[in-house]
């Protein structure tokens, strides 16, 4: 194509971009993207999905406005691809402005843009919103209901959305590999652990799906949370599918939440092999000794890790505000703003604990005394979030703030006395669900 010169066509240079993309190679792609002159929507949808394809949403999403200054309009397939980067980056500010623009712009909304939507906001927490697009819709596939059911299911709104599986099935539309994560995932955040097991069955004997690693996964928590650790530890060892390092620590995390150390070590030892350079299973190990007083065990394990030059992988939280990202670390003062927010979090630290909280030290993992402990639980990364929310987020708006890892237990703590001596609605998404703060009380139901 190169020695022809045809590569100067649309056509041509449109159908190498995607080819590159899909292959992964997106230096390849961008290459020849710079090379098409005259460039269409086409490219440009080429080279977005190029980019969400192989996980540069930033990427996606700067090219996106890119396009948008060049004066070339969206359509439904390139506005359907950026809705689902904005999903993946739990953008919701941006999200929006994409469905307003779509509005205005008087094209006749798809499927695929609908679809989009209903993810986009559901994966956003805002459950009304995708709730909106979805009774709007006059055609319905089973990844619309599935993107609601799992949405309602990770909100902590678990019968709703099993609710909604029966109205799919009613509707006649068969579910998927997909909307049976959902529907266990929403069984064993809200505790129903017979009915997470009939869809378990159901799936295999009805519907004829094999369960993957997700399913056992969820199904492992379900009966590990409510204290099922020999059921549970029984279903991992008959897994159908090798079972991976999301099953073994989940079924870690249900051991430390009972307190069984004798299955816990036995899980943290498997871990240890599949993945090695992995912290949590250290960490949680470490904990649970020091919780049950074996401070000797607890230093060894910190030992080996320290050893095996293992370091925890940094958490950190954002918040989109005005169209820009304030990300956050602990301990961190890069922010402009820096000096208010740290003065407001011991502020707000001081006013909770007048209010009764009690700061659970066990999350701190600093080998220093107790104050100082304390003073490094008080700058998580969520706790300056929050911090910042209150300062700049208008009272009456939910501050949404997420983070790439779980929530620290003491975080959740100190999210519910917020939630309640502010009177604000705090929306956290970690790396597991999402959590809603309101009046004291999370939506997770305490299971994080
Ligand atoms: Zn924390
Ligand atoms: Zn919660």
């Amino acid at each position: 194509m190169i020695k022809t010169g045809f590569q100067g066509y649309n056509l041509i240079g449109n159908a190498l971009v995607d080819m590159y993309a899909k292959q992964g190679d997106l230096s390849y792609a961008f290459k020849v993207f710079n090379t098409i002159l005259d460039r269409d929507v086409i490219s440009w949808t080429s080279a977005v999905t190029g980019c969400a394809h192989n996980g540069s949403h930033e990427e996606a999403l700067k090219l996106f406005c890119k396009m948008r200054n060049s004066g070339v309009e969206p359509d439904q397939v390139i506005t359907s691809s950026i809705l689902s980067s904005c999903a993946e980056l739990a953008l919701l500010e941006f999200g929006q402005q994409v469905h307003a623009n779509f509005m205005k712009s008087g094209l006749q909304s798809s499927l695929l843009v609908d679809n989009s939507l209903v993810t986009m906001y559901a994966n956003c927490g805002c459950l009304e919103e995708a709730d909106r697009v979805f009774k709007s819709m006059a055609n319905r596939n089973v990844i619309t209901w599935t993107a609601l059911i799992v949405g309602y299911a990770q909100n902590g709104k678990g019968k709703e959305s099993l609710g909604l599986y029966d109205q799919m099935i009613l509707s006649g539309i068969k579910p998927d590999f997909i909307t049976f994560i959902g529907l266990l995932f929403a069984c064993s955040h809200a505790g129903l652990i017979d009915q997470g097991c009939r869809y378990f069955e159901s799936m295999i004997n009805v519907h004829g799906i094999r369960p993957g690693p997700d399913h056992y996964a969820c199904m492992v928590d379900l009966l590990g949370r409510a204290g099922k650790l020999l059921e549970s530890e029984k279903l991992l060892d008959e897994m159908a599918v090798e079972p991976g390092a999301t099953v073994w620590k989940v079924f870690l995390a249900a051991c430390r939440k009972h307190g069984n150390i004798d299955l816990a070590k036995k899980a943290a030892s498997v871990l240890f092999k599949l993945t090695p350079q992995d912290a949590v299973p250290y960490v949680m190990l470490s904990n649970m000794y020091s919780k049950a007083g074996k401070w000797e065990d607890a230093a060894a394990v910190r030992k080996l890790m320290k050893s095996k030059c293992i370091s925890k992988e940094p958490g950190y939280s954002w918040l989109e505000m005005n169209g820009k990202v304030h990300r956050f670390m602990s301990e961190d003062r890069s922010h402009p703003k820096s000096d208010q927010i740290y003065l407001r979090t011991s502020e707000v630290m001081g006013l909770i604990k007048n209010a009764g909280y009690v700061p659970d030290v066990n999350f701190a993992l600093h080998d220093i005394n107790l104050e100082g402990k304390e003073q490094g639980l008080a700058y998580h990364s969520e706790k300056l979030a929050v911090a910042f929310g209150l300062l700049y987020v208008p009272q009456g708006a939910p501050i949404r703030i997420y983070k790439n890892l779980r929530v620290c237990g003491d975080c959740h703590t100190a999210m519910k006395f917020i939630s309640k001596m502010f009177c604000r609605h705090i929306i956290l998404r970690d790396s597991n669900c999402f959590h809603h703060f309101r009046d004291g009380t999370c939506s997770c139901r305490d299971y994080y």
